[in-house]
């Protein structure tokens, strides 16, 4: 029996070489891992039936000792990343029966390393929400209890990790859909430096927001997975060179900036804050230095990213039309079509962007909102530019309470857009983040996970691994 719930890509990759097992044992134990969980959890769209063919490839590639660190690793796939031959619907019926033409570059980075691709995870549709229960194809449940949504957008693909459905998932994160469910499920997300992970090849939210992001169950192997996955690519002229520097000693001492007055805002569950000022003081007591830090302007954040993400997703989601591509119900002509298509092809989150974007970007109103808008953003992206001159990090809690019940929040989407409260500031400013887990709370018996999320100036992905291996006390 492979002990999944311990394991890491290190320590699969060690077994494989040494033929303790083989990456069709591995595959395999994680398909009856699934078989067990996936009816109740739900968080894959569509396990791939080419599993163990994929598998046995990798076994000989280990055998030909040409195996790299993530060959034979199972990785679970958001839905809205393309693979080549593969239906990817974004959770959507208007692209129920879509076929991917083409492999996005992280995926084909990963095929080159070898890795299994064990199926499409949940999401809401098209990316929008934070739960997962804006898929068109149900939502999924919570591991810790089944009752409770798992976060979202990628809820999918934090379920599965944290159910050990698969060993590493990815994901895609444009305001937050990344770092919630991993805070949720109890497990580490990232969201990468604008620019530093190759776009090509996920279905459009908010371009200039979108950035794909790895979940592991250790800092370690979402860093492996990071690190396989980043880099500049021709086809997506916004990707940036990698950068050369390192935190020097992965002992190193970080200055930690906390925004108090944003901290202050009403609605933040009383067990969060208190698990935030214990995590403080862990972080105090490893010799990292907490100091005060203001970003007065990140109240506005939320206001500003639920202006320019609808503009994005209005523009971005025209060529869902019914011609080219994706669902297509015929009416008496072509603009009948065309209505008919969208009207029954989009669910309602969806559409309500689409009104909003289009709103916002319509004459009249474009000053007003969308312009004003863009200001604000440089604003916070000024203020965060100058804390980052005086401290390394900031650190916030990840969400403003635990996982929440199945259905509590959907009646009201200002309620559902509150839950984004800490993480969309860094999709507007291009930093990168990354949420760890940092304790429990009991809630009707049951233990549900919390997190805190670390923010470090762009291309410094290092320095939040090394503070958050710090903070979780992983091998440094
Ligand atoms: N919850 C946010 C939204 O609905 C962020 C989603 C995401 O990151 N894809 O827009």
């Amino acid at each position: 029996m492979i002990d999944l719930k311990n394991l890491t890509i290190k320590k699969a990759h060690e077994a494989l070489i040494k033929g303790e097992y083989t990456a069709v044992d591995l595959a395999t134990a994680y398909l009856e891992q699934i078989n067990k969980l996936d009816k109740d959890i739900h968080a894959y769209l569509e396990v791939f039936s080419d599993v163990l063919e994929q598998a046995k490839i990798a076994d000989e590639k280990i055998k030909s000792g040409k195996a790299g660190q993530l060959t034979g690793i199972p990785i679970a796939i958001k839905d809205n990343i393309l693979i080549k031959g593969r239906i990817a619907s974004a959770g959507s019926k208007i692209l129920e029966n879509y076929i991917a033409t083409y492999d996005a570059t992280v995926i084909k980075k990963l095929k080159n390393e070898g890795v299994v691709f064990m199926g499409r995870t949940n999401m809401d549709e098209f990316a929008m929400g934070s739960s997962t229960e804006n898929s068109a194809y149900g939502p999924t449940k919570n591991p810790y209890d089944l009752e409770r949504v798992p976060g979202g957008s990628s809820g999918g693909s934090a379920a599965a990790v944290a159910a050990n459905m698969a060993l590493i998932a990815l994901g895609s994160d444009t305001g937050g859909s990344v770092r919630q469910p991993a805070s949720r499920c109890g497990i580490v997300g990232l969201k990468t430096t604008y620019g530093m992970v190759s776009r090509f090849g996920v279905i459009a939210m908010g371009s200039s927001l979108d950035q794909i992001g790895p979940f592991g169950k250790t800092v370690e192997d979402a860093e492996i997975l990071f690190n396989a996955i980043k880099g500049q690519d021709k086809m997506d002229s916004t990707t940036i060179e990698s950068p050369k520097s390192k935190v020097e000693s992965p002992k190193s001492k970080f200055k930690i900036g906390v925004p108090r007055d944003f901290l202050k805002m009403g609605g933040i569950d009383e067990s969060v804050v208190k698990n935030f000022e214990e995590s403080l003081n862990r972080l105090k007591e490893l010799g990292h230095e907490i100091i005060d830090v203001e970003l007065s302007n990140s109240k506005y954040a939320l206001a500003v990213y639920y202006v320019l993400c609808p503009a994005e997703v209005s523009s971005n989601l025209a060529r869902y039309d019914g011609m080219r591509y994706g669902k297509r119900v015929s009416g008496s002509t072509g603009i009948e079509d065309y209505f008919l298509s969208r009207q029954s092809g989009l669910g309602e989150e969806v559409k309500r962007r689409i009104v909003l974007g289009t709103y916002v970007l319509s004459s009249g109103y474009y000053d007003a909102y969308y312009n004003k808008a863009n200001t604000v953003k440089e604003i916070i992206k000024n203020d965060y530019k100058k804390v980052f001159e005086k401290v390394d990090i900031i650190a916030t809690p990840t969400t403003t309470e635990v996982a929440f019940k199945i259905g509590e929040k959907t009646a009201d989407p200002l309620q559902m857009y509150l839950e984004d409260i800490f993480t969309v500031s860094v999709n507007l400013t291009g930093n990168p983040a990354i949420s760890v887990p940092s304790g429990m709370k009991k809630v009707d018996g049951k233990d549900l996970p919390m997190g805190i999320q670390f923010i470090s100036d762009h291309s410094r992905e290092d320095k939040l691994f090394a503070v958050s291996k710090s903070f979780l006390g992983e091998n440094i």
